[in-house]
């Protein structure tokens, strides 16, 4: 065999390698999705959430699945991002499902009720519990799949500069609480208003409101609540606040089923993590907060109090439930759910913590 043909044969090895290796290059097709928040950039641990997931899908997925993750300060529609998904603009939300109560009542049951589950009992709820299955449902018609996205655990009642001692005491009361609780607390009497979170710290500094609601320690630290208002009141009104992604269906379906599966887990995992993430920001930020301010005193709701605003829940849930047999079904669930989650609940975590306190 001549030197040539040698040299030839070598090439041709060569050619052949490089074309493989570029061929199956070629057969790992990257996968390209886009992901809206309705939080900012600094809206820890919510955000987190949605950048956690987008990096599992990617890891897990060796590259092939990109999420890019647009927060509100680049799409400047926190609350539209229900109709982007909808509409295809964007391919994956995070968000919570509440917010979307005026698009479709059928949705409101799947973040939280208030005097519902804790995040344990509804996560329970959710995947063992034919929660999810119930969340589907109601997300189909939209084109949209929606799972659990991550949970603040139980809410604080709010701060407030004024001890509320009677049902009376709520007459007149300056608050911001949004939502179905909102509307629990306007059948009481609290003038319920609506400001800007920038706003509200000097809002409740100056007296325009009496007290406010946001979420707990670990994002309320952030706010400085704790520096002007003396009551922390304990939750009644978001006992496990669940957030949720949003996919479009038309664009889970092109993926491919491994892929399918990575997303998924994906967005289990970052719900975990969020979950476990505020638990821990909570617990740093309460020891911080009462180690500088140690006259901030936590308040529970009078006993009187908590049954008013208990009796006009059911009343209110009552109305919602004689037009929408949908929302009865899913609150028929959770509550039969609860019931049996609760006992546990009882004997298991509340006197552990009771017997060893
Ligand atoms: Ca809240």
């Amino acid at each position: 065999m001549s030197q040539k043909t040698n040299v030839l044969k070598v090439l041709a090895l060569v050619v052949l390698s490089v074309g493989l290796t570029t061929s199956s290059f070629a057969k790992e097709k990257v996968y390209k999705l886009k992901l809206a928040t309705t939080w900012g950039t600094s809206a820890s641990p919510l955000i987190d959430a949605a950048k956690n997931m987008a990096k599992y899908a990617n890891e897990m997925s060796n590259g092939r699945l990109s999420i890019k993750v647009d927060s509100s300060n680049k799409h400047k529609s926190p609350f539209g991002v229900f109709d982007m998904v909808k509409g295809g603009q964007y391919d994956i939300a995070h968000s919570t499902s509440y917010f979307w109560k005026g698009k479709d009542i059928n949705t409101l049951p799947f973040t939280t009720m208030p005097f519902g589950m804790t995040a344990p009992e509804q996560y329970a709820w959710f995947y063992h519990g034919g929660g999810l299955e119930l969340m589907q449902k109601a997300y189909k018609k939209h084109g949209m799949l929606s799972f659990p996205g991550g949970n603040t655990g139980v809410q604080m009642g709010g701060w407030f500069r004024k001890e509320i001692k009677s049902v009376e005491d709520l007459k007149g009361l300056k608050m911001r609480i949004p939502g179905f609780a909102g509307e629990i607390m306007a059948k009481h009497g609290v003038l319920v208003t609506n400001i800007a979170p920038g706003e509200l710290y000097t809002s409740l500094e100056r007296g325009t409101i009496d007290a406010l609601e946001w979420v707990g320690p670990s994002m309320d630290i952030t706010m400085g609540f704790h520096k002007i208002a003396p009551y922390y009141y304990t939750g009644w009104h978001e006992p496990g606040a669940e957030t949720q992604f949003l996919v479009n269906i038309k664009k889970m379906n092109k993926l491919p089923k491994d892929l399918q599966k990575i997303l998924t887990l994906s967005m289990k995992l970052a719900a975990f993590d969020m979950y476990t993430q505020n638990y821990h920001m909570s617990a740093l930020a309460w020891d911080k907060m009462t180690k500088e301010y140690p006259g901030i005193k936590i308040k529970s709701l009078p006993k009187e109090v908590m049954l008013s605003l208990k009796k006009v829940n059911d009343e209110l849930l009552a109305k919602i439930t004689k037009d929408n047999p949908f929302v009865k079904e899913t609150l028929d669930s959770q509550n039969a759910y609860m019931k049996k989650a609760r006992e546990w609940t009882k004997i298991s975590d509340y006197l552990y913590i009771k017997d060893n306190l």
